[in-house]
């Protein structure tokens, strides 16, 4: 008899099965079909011997010290700034677009100060920012628009920025000044040994027991439990009981060149060519050195693993009515990126790991005080 059974061993699913197992002393069953833990953020050595992400490119970074310290209990980090160029015009210029690109861009040489100036004169400001098109046309206008953000959005997504959520393109920023990093989080850094080796050290614990190969439908019924946490995609919990909940899936093209660089910055993004959206190089992200280095291409497409819920709202919506299933089921929680269909990176799933544990964990001090 398990206390717990989690399925997913993603962040989420890992997460909260330490906790449990450590925290409050219950014996949890983390099941996953994959055959490996660590979910999304996976990392393996390829044949060269190579860390890569199996999965696409995974850069940790947060303001919550809290996710921080969480973390920092199952590895010591790399300090890294992730640093992404565009290729536009025939040049690879910074983004998030700052004063650099556009001096690059027109061959000016512009100061922080008129750069403002410039953007003020170029943005068409709009009433309502709704859509992932108002965002960015309301700060650098049509042709920016263009160049950096119409084409990359439409292969990411398949749709275009008019129709998806102000979130999308709200996730990348604007400068005036020269700041080129692609984030600007108090805590930036890279897992020292890789996220597999953190997550192996984060269930290491006598009363976590993994199960991998193992699908949540093929052993719901075989394993009894008292609670269960999900942290897969929450309309197959339900059978597609109102249709699927679209996600945006990518295939990933690994390679491996027989140079120590392969290209001038860790990602290289391709708004206006290729099928590919961006090309990342790991060694940058890992601080590998070796002869070798590795590169993986990103080539969005409909079908396949669900990586991306899409935010638009009849999406919103059809997750709301699964939503309200998900708060019926007695002893069951959804949790996680796919079982709340939020477009969440890492911190954010570890930050809603750790809410749904001081929940239960209030719960359980309860119980034990009735
Ligand atoms: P997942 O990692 O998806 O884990 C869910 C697990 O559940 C999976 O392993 C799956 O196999 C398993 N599962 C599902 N259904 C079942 C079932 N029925 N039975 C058994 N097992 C099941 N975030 C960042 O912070 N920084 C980044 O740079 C970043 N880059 C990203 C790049 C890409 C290409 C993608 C797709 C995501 C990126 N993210 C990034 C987001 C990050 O991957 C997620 O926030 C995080 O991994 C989500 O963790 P999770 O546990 O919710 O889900
Ligand atoms: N985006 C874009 N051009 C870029 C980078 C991002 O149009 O060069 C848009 C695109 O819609 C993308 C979104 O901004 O999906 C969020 O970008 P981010 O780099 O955060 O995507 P992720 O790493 O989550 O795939």
């Amino acid at each position: 008899m398990f206390d717990t059974l989690i399925v997913g061993a993603g962040f989420a699913g890992s997460v909260l099965a330490e906790r449990l197992a450590a925290g409050l002393g219950e014996r949890v069953l983390l099941i996953d079909r994959r055959a490996h833990i660590g979910g999304n953020a996976y990392d393996e050595y390829n044949a060269d011997g190579l860390l890569v992400h199996r999965y696409g490119p995974h850069i940790f970074h947060t303001n919550a010290k809290r996710v921080w310290d969480h973390l920092s209990r199952f590895t010591a980090w790399r300090p890294y700034e992730h640093r992404v160029r565009a290729s536009v015009d025939g040049r690879l210029v910074p983004i998030p677009i700052n004063l650099d690109t556009i001096n690059a861009l027109y061959g000016l040489s512009l100061t922080s100060f008129e750069v403002e100036a410039f953007f003020q004169s170029v943005a068409q400001p709009r009433e309502t920012i709704r859509t992932s098109e108002d965002v960015v046309v309301s700060r650098v206008g049509e042709e920016l628009y263009r160049k950096f953000f119409r084409g990359y959005t439409r292969k990411q997504w398949d749709l275009d920025p008019s129709e998806l959520d102000a979130s999308v393109t709200s996730r990348v920023p604007t400068r005036t000044n020269r700041d080129d990093r692609y984030f600007t989080d108090t805590y930036q850094a890279m897992p020292l040994h890789g996220y597999t080796r953190m997550f192996e050290r984060m269930l290491d614990h006598p009363r976590i027991q993994v199960m991998l190969n193992a699908d949540f439908r093929e052993v719901r019924d075989l394993v009894p439990y008292r609670r269960l946490i999900y942290t897969g995609p929450v309309d197959e919990y339900f059978d597609f009981r109102y249709g699927t909940l679209p996600y945006r899936s990518l295939q990933f093209v690994h390679e491996t060149h027989a140079c120590e660089r392969f290209q001038p910055a860790p990602v290289v993004n391709f708004p206006n060519e290729h099928p590919y959206t961006r090309v990342t190089e790991f060694k940058y992200l890992t601080g590998q050195e070796h002869p070798k280095t590795a590169v993986v291409y990103e080539y969005p497409q409909a079908e396949g693993d669900p990586y991306y819920p899409i935010p638009r709202p009849e999406n919103a919506e059809l997750y709301r009515k699964y939503e309200a299933l998900a708060n019926a089921e007695a002893d069951v929680h959804f949790v996680g990126r796919l079982a709340t269909y939020k477009y969440y990176n890492m911190d954010q799933v570890v930050a809603q790991a750790l809410a749904l544990y001081d929940r239960l964990a209030g719960a359980a001090s309860g119980d034990r005080a009735a």
